[in-house]
């Protein structure tokens, strides 16, 4: 059987959702098929409850706007006999949206739980229309079987309660194809509707693939595969054929867009492979990720950055106890739901740094200060302190340790580029390397090395 997962750039508009239809009804085997809110409308939500939540009317155009663009694909779309029941449900639905957001106009207050409530509609309306669009398909309701559960103050999935559950949703010969919204969750304790977190239709089908031992999860979106860096910003990017698991891992946790990182672990661990593949051009071959490394011989299989990155100086005497320096320091921050994404360590000056994403970094800031507390008062450390306005680059390939001397000759690239590097790594996994820059340099550096290397 295979998972297929058709991201909101697949399912915004009737054009792109024709294709989606004849990619599925040409599928023989068992399939479930993973759907995100139409293109662009997760954000839409978002920016509409803002709206009614500051007392401003507009509010009531977008609804009107959101309900339109719902019925317009019903009415170009969906299957002459089914069109009466899925206009019912969407009726239904968004007469409950709208009468959410005349409740945030009301209060003028936007609590999480009401947000995400709003939010669930993108999914739980493209769900059922695109299950009204494909013959023979079948609608289950994601929110009955993904399960969260709070860490910290983020809602994560509960992997084992969602796994015994999707197994019980899709016994051995369930009505296929299968249709079902991504992202929308429900709380293991409450059963309030909660999600994924932004991109999670990925991390959905990805539960939904090993709790059922899929052969594949496919993951269609709207480029021909994982490419070298993100096409946006590097005009000659190209797709990359094959690569590991853990290479994809290491690109999307460093910003790569077209998997929500958290997607790789179920399938990684369960040993089944992602293809990426390209709804409007379905017959490109995209990108096969599997545990087996490319036959390629480059040191490098791809680029990606993240902006926002806030690099830490933690310096004093203790600093040359690294172990030590290490643990303290990165227990502290990971007990409060923090992680840490580059380490660094200057030979001659004593001083241990890490990045990690600005809006963590205030937070912290106050935890290494409370966990170096008598350090900080017996001068054994002199000072913590975080700088911002920085963009991580990660440099990934399985090959990458195996080149002596690649993350200097990278080094000196960006350095003879006239920028300035603050901070380089070479990662945990040996697959990748990182090198912190300012922010608005971050681009120019992609360039640079995606010349040397692609
Ligand atoms: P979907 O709606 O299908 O989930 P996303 O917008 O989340 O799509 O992800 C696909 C987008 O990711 C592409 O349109 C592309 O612009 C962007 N992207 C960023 N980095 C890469 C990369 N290395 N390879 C391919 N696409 C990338
Ligand atoms: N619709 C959600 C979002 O825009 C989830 C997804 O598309 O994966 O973040
Ligand atoms: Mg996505």
């Amino acid at each position: 059987m295979k998972v297929l997962k058709f991201g909101g750039t697949s399912v915004g508009t009737v054009e792109s959702l024709r294709h989606v239809k004849s990619i599925v009804e040409s599928i023989t085997e068992p399939t479930v098929v993973v759907v995100s809110a139409l293109g662009g409308l997760t954000d839409n939500l978002i920016a509409t409850a803002k709206l009614a939540a500051e007392g401003k009317a507009e509010y009531k155009k977008n609804m009107q706007a959101i309900s339109d663009r719902h019925f317009h694909i019903i009415d170009e779309l969906v299957i002459e006999e089914r069109k009466h029941q899925v206009n019912q449900v969407i009726t239904t639905l968004l007469s409950e949206l709208s009468r959410l957001y005349d409740g945030v106009f009301l209060i003028a207050d936007l609590p999480e739980k009401t947000l995400d409530l709003i939010v669930s509609y993108g999914e739980r309306m493209s769900s059922i229309i695109v299950s009204g669009i494909i013959i023979n398909a079948t609608h289950h309701n994601s929110i009955d079987f993904i399960k969260t559960e709070r860490w910290f103050s983020k809602n994560i999935a509960d992997t084992s309660l969602t796994n015994n559950l999707i197994i019980e949703e899709f016994p051995k010969g369930f009505s296929s194809p299968a249709i079902m919204g991504g992202f929308i969750a429900s709380d293991n304790v409450s059963g309030e509707i909660t999600n994924l977190g932004r991109g999670g239709s990925d991390y959905s089908a990805a539960l939904v693939a090993a709790a059922l031992n899929a052969d594949i999860l496919e993951i269609w979106t709207d480029v021909d595969g994982f490419m070298t860096s993100d096409p946006r910003i590097i005009k000659d990017a190209i797709v990359i054929p094959a690569m590991t698991f853990i290479e994809s891992m290491e690109l999307c946790s460093f910003g790569a867009k077209v998997i929500y990182p958290p997607t790789i672990y179920p399938v990684f661990h369960k040993n089944i492979p992602i293809k990426i593949l390209n709804t409007f051009n379905p017959t490109a071959p995209g990108t096969f990720i599997s545990d087996t490394p490319s036959s390629s011989s480059s040191p490098v299989t791809g680029l990606s950055s993240i902006k926002n990155t806030s690099l830490f100086e933690i310096s004093g005497p203790l600093t040359r106890n690294l172990p030590e320096i290490n643990s303290r320091a990165f227990n502290a921050l990971a007990r409060k739901g923090i992680s840490v994404y580059l380490v660094h360590q200057d030979d001659y000056k004593s001083a241990f740094s890490f990045a990690l994403n600005r809006q963590d970094a205030e937070k912290a800031l106050k935890l290494l200060q409370e966990e170096f507390a008598p350090e900080l008062s017996n001068g054994n450390i002199t000072e913590i302190k975080f700088s911002e306005g920085l963009a991580t680059i990660a440099v990934v390939g399985e090959n990458l340790h195996k080149i002596e001397g690649i993350s200097t000759r990278i080094l000196n690239a960006l350095i003879s580029g006239n920028m300035e590097v603050f901070a380089s790594s070479n990662g945990t996994s040996k697959t990748t390397a990182t090198f912190v820059v300012k922010e608005e340099d971050a681009d120019k550096g992609l360039n640079i090395i995606h010349s040397i290397f692609f």
